[in-house]
């Protein structure tokens, strides 16, 4: 059966506008490069990687609220890139997205229950009466009172903030949703109660989820597979139990290294494996392997020169790195 959603060399490039240097240069922010994957319908996909990435991009390029500058996308058996008026309209209802803010991505002059609504009304779904029910059935889905359709989200907490994106979200009910950073601006007492509520949701709804998220700890407790970004690229790609267990690529090591367990005894043993230098800019990316300037066993001139490609080096389990499984580091 072929994968709900598969993504082919997808690229993303912004032109750099500010300054009238960088433009005439032509100058390009390479925020995603050549990036690949597919998640198969039920499954969690987790992207992580550190701020910039190009994690986030790739989400909205899915959904073509970016419109990417190469690559394939096909969602369902459609090709994604090419649908217009209509067709994308339906495609987006199929595709839904939880942003990261539950505070900017809720309209403070709306109420819920008009918030709730906005997607049945845009697609013209429903009549008044019963739009209003299906926003009471929703709210209590996601653990909110109903009578709070008439109640405005500055009312509310963070947590229950989301809890309405996510009711939102679930309006049109669609195939797949794609969460971006959903918890990351909440608590983290209120992170898990979300974590577990998207959980149930999609064995309620048999959804599909792209989960994209900086915090190793959430994808570890969420996600089926992941795919680890550094720079734009995907660096590493597998199981999560593969990719948590048994991290080939020196950068996923590096991230697990820094990641807490909740075992005090198994931390202190822990060897952190600290990065020098910053992430480089998106505009010039190292040649060779995007790692290179940060890499502890970076080997010259090969990994400066040459990009790895993606190669399998387990059943399911890809990494982008010309020492992947000699130099493998115990974390
Ligand atoms: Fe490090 Fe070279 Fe592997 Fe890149 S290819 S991760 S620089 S060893």
């Amino acid at each position: 059966m072929s994968p709900l959603l598969e993504v082919k060399g997808l690229t993303k490039h912004f032109p750099v506008s500010k300054g009238v240097i960088l433009s005439r240069l032509g100058e390009t922010v390479k925020a995603v490069d050549d990036v690949s994957f597919s998640v198969e319908q039920g499954e969690t996909l987790g992207l992580v990687g550190e701020s910039g990435c190009g994690k986030s991009t790739t989400g909205r390029c899915i959904i073509r609220l970016l419109e990417p500058t190469a690559g394939s996308i096909h969602f369902d058996g459609t090709d994604v890139r090419k649908l217009r008026g209509r067709r994308l309209k339906a495609f987006r209802r199929d595709v839904q997205f939880i942003f990261q803010d539950p505070y900017a991505s809720l309209n403070p002059r709306m109420t819920f229950g008009e918030i709730m609504a906005e997607p049945l009304v845009i697609h013209n779904l429903g009549t008044r009466r019963e739009r209003e029910q299906r926003c009471k059935e929703m709210l209590e889905v996601v653990g909110l009172n109903p009578e709070h359709i008439h109640r405005y989200p500055h009312e509310f907490s963070g947590g229950q903030r989301q809890r309405v994106g996510i009711a939102r979200a679930l309006m049109l009910r669609p195939k797949m949703i794609i969460c971006d950073e959903p918890v990351s601006a909440l608590d983290v007492s209120i992170q898990a109660q979300i974590i577990n509520l998207l959980e149930e949701l999609q064995d309620e709804f048999g959804l599909t989820y792209l989960f994209i998220a900086h915090d190793l700890a959430v994808i570890r407790h969420i996600c089926d597979r992941v795919a680890v970004m550094y720079l734009g690229k995907v660096v590493e790609l597998g199981g999560w139990r593969q990719v948590y267990n048994d991290p080939h690529h020196p950068y996923t090591q590096a991230l697990l290294s820094a990641a807490p367990v909740p075992d005090p005894e198994k931390q202190r043993q822990r060897n952190r494996i600290i990065l020098r230098g910053d992430v480089p800019s998106p505009i010039k990316p190292p040649s060779g392997c995007r790692f290179h300037t940060r890499c502890p066993i970076a080997q010259f001139p090969l990994c400066s020169e040459e990009e790895p490609p993606l190669r399998e080096v387990a059943k399911g389990h890809q990494v982008a790195c010309h020492f992947a499984k000699s130099f493998p580091i115990p974390v």
